[in-house]
């Protein structure tokens, strides 16, 4: 699979659901399947990039809408929002594979005034919406 890769939701769904049934020991240092800071104990070396859940060509995806979809009255940080390509902050996503046990994450840099955060989501795929609306036609 080539590094640019634009990665649909239904694909990103069939990707994830071929992870191993156990996380290897690395990957399951990610305790949630939210949105969580790249903990330290995260061998990064074992991920391998896939693609992107955006296209580059479409211009910045920093200036990517930053509006969220949660239809179920999640949150960003909830472990179960939906995974919705399109809306933030899955519209500037690398999608990311473990070498190891193939459990698929994103990964993105959250840019708040004076920091820059790596953050990680493991992809469940049941939480994959590829029904979700382009944002601002809600
Ligand atoms: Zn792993």
């Amino acid at each position: 699979m080539a590094q640019d890769t634009i990665w649909t939701a239904s694909a990103l769904r069939d990707l994830a659901g071929q992870a191993n049934a156990r996380p290897c020991d690395s990957c399951a240092t990610l305790p949630s399947t939210g949105w969580e800071t790249v903990p330290v104990s995260l061998d990064r070396q074992r991920l391998q990039v896939l693609g992107m859940l955006y296209d580059p060509l479409a211009g910045n995806p920093l200036e990517s809408t930053l509006e969220e979809y949660h239809p179920q009255r999640t949150r960003y940080w909830s472990a179960d929002a939906p995974i919705a390509p399109g809306w933030f902050p899955y519209n500037r996503c690398g999608v990311w594979q473990c070498r190891a046990c193939a459990t698929v994450f994103l990964r993105y840099a959250e840019h708040g005034g004076y920091f820059e955060e790596e953050r990680i989501r493991r992809v469940v795929p049941a939480l994959v919406d590829s029904a979700a609306p382009p944002p601002g036609n809600t």
